[in-house]
């Protein structure tokens, strides 16, 4: 695996391999990889010919001082999992390089009014960073295809969208969610849960399964329930909403395709989560 810190290097080698025809996909990721990382360098091995994944803890999409402070930056560890897993290429950017000193966002002002909701409002300017370094990203590997989790959903939304206006050549992969064995989705920010809410939170997953196994005709009833039950201590609850896929909004019937979306603070630790209801 090639390892690069500079985008010019990585601008060059890239170039010789776009002139020899190779298919480039790209994963970006804030590293402390997990196996739901490694799923996605997986999936882009299987489309494409060389793999490039970038780590990088973008501090714009933060809207929290202490969360960028203490969000975990394992990179040995995460150099050997990418190497392990075949992954060709890893670009690891300093702030410096990726912003030199110019911290401005790009607005999403322009996307649809679901970038708003959920996320949105509960972290506000996160979307903004998103767009910010995923574009500089983009204009970097200028990739062929790339590869995004589910897990998080609305991100999915916003890149979609991005691609649509200012990259339409690239095609988008949204690749299914990592659990734990107990249903708890994989996520870096998993190692900060104590060993007693470690224990509790699968509890999530359990309620989204549960609204979603159920029948139409039950399922706002359990969504109720799922929420009284995801505001009791330790858990705050932020969001558990039963959505339509493409817009966001909430839908008041239970029939057909629609997304579960959740997110909930589990002591110091905020965790979301989703599941897509109907046909995949
Ligand atoms: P992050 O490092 O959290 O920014 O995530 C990098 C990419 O990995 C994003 O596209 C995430 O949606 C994806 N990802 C994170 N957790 C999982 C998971 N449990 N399963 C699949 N993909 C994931």
């Amino acid at each position: 695996m090639i390892h690069f810190q500079l985008s010019a290097d990585l601008i060059s080698n890239l170039e010789l391999k776009k002139k020899a025809g190779k298919r480039i996909g790209f994963v970006p990721t804030m590293g402390a990889l997990h196996e739901g990382h490694l799923s996605l360098i997986r999936e882009a091995q299987l489309h494409c010919d060389v793999v490039v994944c970038s780590i990088f803890v973008n501090p714009t999409q933060f809207n929290q001082a202490t969360d960028l402070e203490f969000y975990p930056r394992p990179l040995a560890e995460d150099l050997k999992k990418l190497t392990e897993s075949g992954c060709d290429i890893v670009f690891v950017p300093s702030v410096e390089e990726m912003y030199s000193g110019n911290f401005s966002k790009d607005s999403t002002a322009l996307y649809g009014k679901y970038i708003h909701r959920l996320e949105g409002a509960f972290r506000p300017g996160h979307f903004d960073g998103v767009v910010t370094v995923v574009k500089k990203l983009f204009l970097k590997v200028n990739p062929h295809e790339v590869f995004f989790g589910q897990k998080d959903y609305q991100q999915c939304l916003v890149v979609k969208e991005l691609i649509q206006k200012e990259f339409p050549s690239i095609v988008f992969h949204m690749c299914p969610v990592l659990r734990e064995t107990d249903g708890l989705a994989m996520s870096s920010r998993n190692i900060r849960l104590n060993e007693e809410e470690r224990k509790l939170a699968p509890y999530i997953y359990e309620c989204l399964s549960e609204i979603a196994n159920a029948a139409p005709g039950q399922r706002f009833a359990l969504l109720q329930k799922a929420r009284e039950r995801l505001a009791e201590p330790p858990f705050t609850l932020e969001y558990l909403e039963y959505c339509d896929r493409e817009t966001l909004e909430v839908k008041e019937d239970f029939e057909g395709n629609a997304v579960l979306l959740v997110a909930a603070v589990l002591g110091k630790t905020r965790l979301i989560d989703n599941m897509l209801i109907g046909i995949n």
